[in-house]
C-alpha cells in the first residue's frame, strides 16, 4: 500500500508541476539613458539644465529636476534600486546616451569619454559578476550626432580603451566592436545578443545621409542573422536608435527614411531568428510592432523609457520620473514573457513627501490584461487602445511617460500619432493609419471580457489536477479490485480508504 501512496504522490507532483510555468524563464535588466550631468548642481537654474551660472540660489533636489539631466546620486540611485530588486540577473542591457543633454561647447572628447568610461565602471562595480551588454547611443560621440559612415573608425577604439567598454567585452567582441560599433556574441548555445550602431542610420547624424551602408552595419547584420539561422540560434537584437516614428511627435522618423526601409526589411526577413528586440533613446515607454507584407504581426520591438527625468527640447513632449525595466524572458529562444517597470516619483520626492524607494509602476502581463507579449497579443493591445475611452490606452499614457502627469491631455490628434506609431514602422503605412477614422468610429472587443486572467487560469489547473487525481484514483481502485477478485479475497473499502488518509494528499 505504500507504494500506492509513493505512486499517486508521485504522479500528483508531477501532473501539478507540468502546469507552472516553464523552468526556461530567466531574468535581464534594461537600463537606459542615463545622461549623467557632472555639472549638476542643487544651486543650479533649471532652465539652464541646473548648472550653477551663480544667478541665483534654486534649491534643486539632489537626484534631480525634471528640467535636468541626471546627477550622480540619481544614478547610483537607480543602480540601487536594480541591485536590491533583482541582483542577480543573467544579464544587463545597457542601451546607451551617457552623456548630458548640453552645447558642444561645454563637452569635448574626453569629458564624453569620461562620461560613459564612469558609467562603465559603476555598473560592473555594482554588478561585477554579471554580463554587461553594451550599445552606444547618440549622444555617446563627440559632437552627438556624429557616427561616421567609414568602417574602423579610431572613435570605436577610444571607447574600448578610455570608457572601458573593453572591459565589458570579449576580446572577440571588442574586436567586432571596432568595425562600426557593432558586435555580437553568444549568451548561451542557441542563443545570442546583438549589439547594433543604430545611431549610423539616424536622420541627426550628417555624415551618414548620403551613405549606402555605413560601417557596413546592414550587410553585417543580414550575414549575422543568416548564419545564426543555419546554426539554429535565436537572437535578442539590442540598439538605442528604434526604427519607426516617435510616438509624441507627430511625422518624426527616427531613421533616415531609405535606411529605415532597409532596416525593416531585415527584420521582416529575420523574424523567425530575432526573437525580442530591446531600444532606448526616445525616453518615453512605448512599443512597435513588426508587420509581414501581408500585415500580420511578426515581432514586437520593446521601447524602455529613461533613467534621466529631462524635460525633452521636442515641443509638447515634456518629461518623464526617472526607470528602470525588469524583463522575464525565455532562455531557450530569447522570447520576451514579461516585463515590470520600476521608477522613481521624483514629483513626490521633490515636495519632501516621498523617498528614493523605487517601486514598481506597472507589471505588463498584469496591468495591460494580457495573456502573454507575442506579437499578436501586443497588437490586439494597440487595437484595443483605439476604442473611445479606451482604459487600456490611459493607462498606457500614463505609463507612456513613466507616470509624469502629460499637459496638455492627449487630444484625438495625439491619440492617432500614438496608435500608428505603435501600429506602423514605416512612414506610408503611418500615414495610411493616421489618416483613416476607424480609430475612432470602431470599437473592438475589450480584452478584459475575451482573455482569460492569470488567476482563472490557477483555477481551472487546479479543478484539473484534482480530477486527475481522482482518475487516478479511480483506476488504482480498479486494479485494487481486480486482483483482489482474482485472489478471492473480499475487497474491504473501508481498508483501502483507511489507507489513503494517512497519505500526503492533504
Ligand atoms: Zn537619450
Amino acid at each position: 500500500m505504500n507504494n500506492l501512496v509513493v505512486f499517486v504522490f508521485i504522479s500528483t507532483t508531477v501532473y501539478i508541476c507540468s502546469s507552472r510555468p516553464n523552468d526556461n524563464t530567466g531574468y535581464f535588466w534594461q537600463v537606459t539613458d542615463f545622461h549623467y550631468d557632472a555639472n549638476y548642481s542643487i544651486k543650479g537654474n533649471p532652465l539652464k539644465m541646473c548648472h550653477d551660472l551663480s544667478d541665483g540660489h534654486y534649491g534643486n533636489s539632489i537626484y534631480g529636476n525634471y528640467h535636468c539631466d541626471s546627477p550622480w546620486l540619481l544614478i547610483q540611485s537607480a543602480t540601487a534600486a536594480m541591485k536590491r530588486i533583482q541582483p542577480d540577473p543573467d544579464f544587463i542591457l545597457w542601451t546607451g546616451d551617457s552623456v548630458p543633454h548640453v552645447g558642444n561647447d561645454i563637452l569635448d572628447l574626453q569629458k564624453v569619454l569620461t562620461n560613459i568610461g564612469n558609467i562603465s565602471q559603476h555598473l560592473q562595480s555594482v554588478f561585477p559578476n554579471i554580463p554587461i551588454y553594451p550599445v552606444l547611443g547618440n549622444h555617446d560621440e563627440y559632437p552627438a550626432d556624429s557616427y561616421p559612415p567609414e568602417l574602423n573608425s579610431s572613435y570605436y577604439r577610444e571607447v574600448l580603451q578610455r570608457a572601458h567598454f573593453d572591459t565589458l567585452l570579449t576580446n572577440d567582441t571588442a574586436k567586432q566592436f571596432l568595425t562600426g560599433g557593432y558586435y555580437t556574441t553568444l549568451i548561451r548555445p542557441g542563443l545570442r545578443v546583438m549589439g547594433l550602431n543604430t545611431n549610423l542610420l539616424y536622420s541627426q547624424d550628417k555624415l551618414t545621409n548620403s551613405a549606402v551602408d555605413p560601417a557596413n552595419m546592414l550587410q553585417w547584420m543580414t550575414e549575422t542573422l543568416t548564419n545564426a539561422r543555419q546554426n539554429k540560434e535565436k537572437v535578442i537584437l539590442l540598439s538605442h536608435v528604434p526604427p519607426g516614428l516617435f510616438e509624441k511627435y507627430s511625422s518624426l522618423m527616427w531613421f533616415y527614411d531609405k535606411f529605415n526601409t532597409q532596416y525593416v526589411r531585415i527584420l521582416q526577413k529575420f523574424s523567425d531568428v530575432i526573437t525580442s528586440q530591446i531600444y532606448g533613446h526616445e525616453h518615453t515607454d512605448s512599443y512597435r510592432i513588426l508587420k509581414d507584407s501581408n500585415g500580420s504581426p511578426q515581432g514586437v520591438l520593446f521601447l524602455a523609457p529613461a533613467v534621466t527625468p529631462w524635460n525633452s527640447s521636442l515641443a509638447g513632449v515634456g518629461a518623464n520620473n526617472p526607470s528602470i525595466r525588469l524583463y522575464a524572458y525565455n532562455t531557450q529562444d530569447g522570447t520576451i514573457l514579461n516585463y515590470k517597470q520600476y521608477y522613481l516619483n521624483l514629483a513626490s520626492l521633490i515636495q519632501g513627501n516621498g523617498n528614493t524607494n523605487w517601486t514598481l509602476e506597472y507589471d505588463a502581463k498584469t496591468d495591460y490584461s494580457i495573456p502573454d507579449l507575442s506579437p499578436k497579443s501586443m497588437l490586439n493591445l494597440a487595437q484595443s487602445f483605439k476604442a473611445d475611452n479606451s482604459a487600456l490606452f490611459s493607462k498606457y499614457l500614463t505609463y507612456n511617460s513613466v507616470s509624469q502627469i502629460r499637459n496638455p491631455p492627449c487630444d484625438s490628434a495625439c491619440k492617432l500619432t500614438q496608435v500608428c506609431s505603435i501600429m506602423e514602422l514605416e512612414r506610408e503605412n503611418f500615414n495610411l493609419c493616421s489618416t483613416s477614422e476607424s480609430i475612432t468610429t470602431t470599437r473592438p472587443p475589450d480584452p478584459h471580457h475575451r482573455r482569460r486572467r492569470p488567476v482563472d487560469k490557477m483555477y481551472i489547473y487546479i479543478i484539473i489536477g484534482l480530477g486527475a487525481l481522482v482518475f487516478i484514483l479511480f483506476i488504482i481502485v480498479g486494479i485494487i479490485c481486480i486482483k483482489r477478485r482474482r485472489h478471492f479475497v473480499p475487497f474491504r473499502f473501508s481498508r483501502f480508504s483507511n489507507s489513503l488518509s494517512s497519505g500526503p494528499i492533504n
